[in-house]
């Protein structure tokens, strides 16, 4: 098999991405020749490198941290991996019978997953403050940060271990528009 093959979407493919991210037939297709546009090794997956490519997340301040959380195991992804990923995207709305990672709860868990650096399911203070200097850049102060953290943790930390806990974080995200700012448009 050559690599050209190896590549290819068979139909039975696209049915089962269909299925299992609620993506219809076309928009599959779409994507899988955006993917196929940033696979620049033709091996038919994509790295870390791949991903950074991609215009929206190369000068989002958080695109590393979300380009971290596609890559999950530390190695590259295929297509089908891709899909999964994009269909936490998707909006809320879409296809909410057949599709379960477009979910809110499948949102937060995965924005929950970009603040948690060491992935130990709970956001510290250092992690926190990572993420905001990522956010703000040198505009504001060590302090003013070290105070935002502060103010944020106590806000949402019912049981007082100074880490915010995931049901800490879907409490605190309550009254967020996960659909507004966890939505990203890829087909337009
Ligand atoms: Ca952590
Ligand atoms: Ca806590």
């Amino acid at each position: 098999m050559g690599t050209r093959a190896s590549i290819q979407l068979q139909d039975s493919e696209i049915r089962e991405i269909q299925a299992e991210t609620g993506f219809s037939h076309n928009q599959i297709v779409r994507l899988y020749s955006r993917f196929a546009n940033l696979d620049k090794s033709r091996n038919g997956s994509l790295s870390r490198a791949d991903f950074l490519r991609i215009p929206e997340l190369a000068i989002n301040p958080l695109g590393d941290r979300l380009v971290q959380s596609f890559f999950q195991e530390n190695t590259d992804i295929n297509f089908r991996q891709f899909m999964q990923v994009l269909s936490r995207f998707r909006p809320i709305k879409a296809n909410p019978e057949k599709n379960k990672l477009n979910t809110r709860e499948e949102k937060l868990k995965f924005a929950f997953k970009m603040y948690d650096l060491d992935g130990d399911e709970l956001i510290s203070k250092n992690e926190l403050l990572t993420i905001l200097h990522m956010m703000v850049g040198t505009n504001i102060s060590e302090e003013q940060l070290g105070s935002i953290a502060d103010r944020t943790i106590s806000e949402v930390d019912d049981d007082k271990d100074n880490c915010i806990s995931f049901q800490e974080f879907v409490k605190a995200m309550e009254r967020v528009d996960v659909e507004q700012k966890m939505s990203i448009r890829f087909l337009h």
